[in-house]
């Protein structure tokens, strides 16, 4: 698995950019949302008030995340801010007339997990927004699918929803990458069917189920089965079970 470790992991390669924000509070309670979600790479652009990430408010809001505002970096225009960065998702409350393709926060986080790029994700100003000409060049714009009512998130709100679902995705793929190092063989189709075939014998030799009347209970079983990822070793002890009640079944016979 050494190629899966080489790869960095979304939480090496997601920033979050914050477009001029108004309140110190909100960038303090972003980098808290980005620290208790293991992210850490957070980016200014031209905050409307002096000296950010030293504000009182800043450093209150920012509670044990204090080590994310000291690595922040304050630049003047979006250039600076997506240095690097192959995907930028533009985070907005407003669907518009011309914009990227439209994602809720679960797909979004997913597609970054399952790639490779260093992404962006950036946050307009919490009068504001973010402006057509920044959303008008991100690769997809992302929304949070609220109450169609009151759909506008507190700025460090969105910003935790959005964090938490990369999070979610990340831990996901890094399960999915480990777990090729723990688990048994994954059963092959051929095997799974034979275990099917097997467990129906049993099923019907048992009288739970009705050859001439199977309703769904098949179907049912497999869907089942389906979800569980079944083991060549599982499979294996599925059939030794049919096996044990086709002879105990016969034996009564
Ligand atoms: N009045 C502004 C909302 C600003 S809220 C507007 O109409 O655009 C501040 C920031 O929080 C937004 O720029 C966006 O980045 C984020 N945000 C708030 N609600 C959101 C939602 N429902 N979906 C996605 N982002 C949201």
């Amino acid at each position: 698995m050494k190629q899966a470790e080489s790869t960095p992991t979304l939480f090496d390669r997601l920033r979050i950019v914050l477009v001029e924000t108004s309140r110190p509070g909100n960038i303090g309670s972003v980098a808290r949302a980005m620290k208790t979600m293991g992210f850490s790479e957070l980016v200014l652009v031209n905050p409307r008030f002096d000296g950010a990430l030293m504000h009182e408010e800043s450093v209150a809001f920012a509670s044990g995340a204090v080590d994310i505002l000291e690595r922040t970096r304050v630049v003047g225009s979006m250039e600076e801010a997506l240095d690097g960065i192959h995907f930028a998702a533009a985070v907005s409350a407003r669907l518009r007339e011309f914009s990227p393709p439209v994602m809720a926060p679960r797909e979004l986080a997913q597609q970054l997990a399952a790639g490779e790029a260093r992404a962006a994700l950036i946050f307009g100003n919490e009068r504001f927004g973010l402006p057509n000409e920044i959303v008008e060049r991100c690769n997809v714009l992302v929304n949070i699918p609220a109450n169609p009512e009151y759909s506008s998130l507190n700025l460090a709100q969105a910003a935790q929803v959005l964090v938490y679902e990369c999070r979610m995705a990340a831990l996901d793929g890094q399960r999915a990458a480990s777990d090729v190092g723990f688990q048994g063989d994954a059963a092959s189709v051929a095997q799974i069917d034979g275990m099917y075939a097997h467990l129906e014998e049993a099923l019907v030799q048992l009288g739970f189920l009705d050859a001439n009347n199977p309703r769904k209970l098949m179907p049912r079983l497999k869907r089942m089965f389906s979800r569980a990822a079944l083991e060549t070793e599982e499979v294996n002890i599925l059939r030794g079970i049919a096996r044990q009640i086709i002879v105990k079944c016969g034996r009564k016979e």
